[in-house]
């Protein structure tokens, strides 16, 4: 079955009633964007920068930043969208050269563009070199991580068109993470302002359950396909399609077979998945109608817990 997938890797990702959804990659790195390409993904959907700044003593130079992310947009086919994630540090993700001051909840601190902010020289910095790489091939996208209020995204979009005017460079999509339950519940107000949405279910499911992503005892319990997830993520798609926006979902439920039926059922746009996931993911999209999974959808946004959500959606295709 995998080679029958992989032949049909660089064909779309359309349902039997012809509705397409976009298929583009997570990727932290050249050789990550390299595989995509061969494994027929239609874009990068989200570059986790901060890969770009692990595993040394010090922060990359804008140049060696602009360098690495025109390298990426490069590989890309021309014209392919490239999602350029800022730096999302501190939680989990501590950098050894960029101290955060140690907090009773890491989770619920410096975080994502909240580090940005307080620290605008690195913001600005990432936001010049990725400005750098607008001309090499690949539409190009910029995202901002954990936004959870309306000003925190005013902040980094001033910060950015700053940067842009002082370069010159023309305007790019401005797009925020919808992973803290605030940002869904406000997609309504934030599609006035965001150009994009990119749901992270890492994140969402752990905010919205109030468990800790990473924990032993908790993981069975922290599924996306809760149905307080999906409502959260049904809620983002109708307020950013109401203003003509459109959502992406590039945690790890885009990458799960049981979850794709219901994220196309609630209507996002694009799935941003994981490389080896990708020829499977298009594969099984191109078994599925629109109608079948708006219908799964709907059952599964009122079902009871994830565990009934699951029961509804086979997990085998075949
Ligand atoms: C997410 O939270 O779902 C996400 C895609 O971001 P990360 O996993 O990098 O926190
Ligand atoms: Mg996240």
């Amino acid at each position: 079955r995998r080679a029958i997938e992989l032949e049909h890797a660089d064909e779309p990702a359309t349902t039997t009633d012809g509705h397409h959804v976009e298929i583009v990659a997570n990727i932290g790195s050249l050789d990550d964007a390299q595989a995509a390409m061969t494994k027929g993904a239609e874009g990068v959907g989200l570059l986790r920068s901060e890969f770009v700044f692990m595993d040394r003593r010090s922060a990359p130079t804008e140049d060696e930043q602009a360098q690495i992310y025109t390298d990426i947009a490069k590989a890309l086919k021309p014209g392919q969208p490239l999602v350029i994630r800022t730096l999302d540090v501190g939680g989990d993700k501590p950098l050894p050269y960029l101290p955060i001051a140690p907090e009773e909840n890491p989770f619920l601190g410096q975080r994502g563009i909240r580090v940005g902010l307080d620290r605008p020289e690195i913001l600005r910095t990432q936001i010049r070199a990725i400005l750098r790489a607008a001309d090499a091939g690949a539409k190009i996208n910029v995202m901002f991580p954990m936004i959870s209020t309306i000003e925190d995204f005013r902040l980094a979009k001033a910060i950015f068109e700053e940067e842009r005017n002082a370069m010159g460079v023309l305007p790019m999509p401005v797009g925020i993470m919808c992973e803290v339950p605030s940002t869904a519940v406000m997609a309504h107000q934030f599609a006035a302002e965001v150009d994009f949405f990119s749901v992270g279910t890492n994140d969402l499911t752990q905010y919205t359950l109030a468990m800790d992503r990473g924990h032993p005892k908790l993981a069975p319990q922290v599924d996306a396909l809760n149905p307080a997830v999906l409502g959260l993520i049904a809620e983002c798609v109708r307020g950013a399609h109401a203003a003509g926006r459109w959502v992406g979902v590039c945690g790890g439920a885009a990458s799960d077979i049981q979850a794709v039926p219901l994220l196309v059922g609630i209507g996002v746009d694009e799935l941003s998945v994981s490389v080896p996931a990708i020829p499977s993911v298009k594969a099984l999209i191109r078994s599925l109608s629109l109608e079948r999974c708006q219908e799964l959808a709907a059952q599964a946004l009122g079902a009871d817990s994830a565990e009934a959500v699951r029961a509804l959606v086979p997990l085998d295709n075949d």
